[in-house]
């Protein structure tokens, strides 16, 4: 399948995890990939695993720098003329505290990272696809903003904004055909997930791991690319403001 054949697609949190599997996935159905993430190893690794004939472009920034993310679009226009697909991906899970020994510093970042990151890309990005009238945006949410239990306070109320900031920029862009969709992933192994793992198998914990979805097991980075690709691609033409879970059944019970 080349679903994305010459269309140019950004990726934030490219470097580790979700965003290198949809970074892999994407330019092996054809995509010119603009890579960004604030860890440089990270995104020299991605680079490295594409397939050999991937147009690519790297940006080591953080995404809730506006500055920054103005210059990078401005640029990715003067190299390509388009963005055709956005994932708004990266994004940290900080420290878990009661909501009453919340530090406000810590809880200004999740949301910086998590939340005002994707409305900042959302913001200098669509308006490209508007002028073409086409453009796909996905955002990266959680269960977490669906149900709490699954994150911290700051997390889950920063994922919950992700899932409504969705629905508003589905509602103000869809006139001009541009569609804008989350996935919800449930425990998925990753860089930000890995102490959860690490702490699991050292304690013969690691069959719970996911023991409480209906398929009774955790994820992986890929099966969440796949659910990413699908609502970015053609095949979702008629999805917008929606926030798919992909988490076993998580949710579900
Ligand atoms: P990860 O830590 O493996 O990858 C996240 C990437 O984002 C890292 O490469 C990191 O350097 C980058 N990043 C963090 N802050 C950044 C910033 N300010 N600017 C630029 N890059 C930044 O984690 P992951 O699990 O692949 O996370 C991807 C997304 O999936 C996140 O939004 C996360 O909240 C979400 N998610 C993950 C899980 C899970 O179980 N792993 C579950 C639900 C949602």
């Amino acid at each position: 399948m080349m679903r994305f054949r010459k269309r140019v697609a950004l990726v934030t949190g490219a470097g580790s995890g979700i965003g290198r599997a949809v970074a892999l996935r994407l330019a092996r159905e054809g995509a010119i990939l603009v890579l960004v993430d604030q860890a440089e190893a990270g995104l020299m690794e991605t680079e490295g695993a594409l397939p050999e004939d991937t147009e690519s472009l790297r940006r080591v920034m953080d995404v809730s720098d506006e500055s920054a993310v103005e210059s990078l679009v401005n640029d990715v226009i003067r190299t390509y003329g388009q963005i055709d697909v956005l994932c708004n991906n990266a994004g940290i899970s900080g420290k878990h505290p009661p909501i009453t020994e919340q530090d406000r510093q810590e809880w200004d970042r999740i949301l910086s990272v998590n939340l005002i990151g994707p409305m900042l890309f959302i913001k200098h990005v669509a308006p490209h696809m508007q002028a073409r009238r086409l453009g796909s945006i996905v955002n990266t949410a959680s269960v977490a903003g669906i149900r709490s239990g699954a994150g911290g306070n700051a997390y889950s109320a920063s994922k919950a904004g992700v899932i409504n900031l969705t629905q508003t920029a589905a509602c103000d862009l869809g006139g001009d055909n541009v569609r804008v969709n989350a996935v919800c992933p449930g425990l998925i192994e990753t860089g930000m997930t890995q102490p959860i793992f690490d702490y699991a198998r050292a304690n013969e914990k690691a069959h719970k791991l996911g023991s409480r979805c209906e398929l009774r097991r955790y994820g992986a980075p890929e099966e969440i690319a796949a659910a990413i690709l699908f609502l970015a691609s053609d095949d979702a033409s008629y999805i917008t403001g929606q926030a798919l879970p992909v988490d076993g059944g998580n949710t579900a019970s």
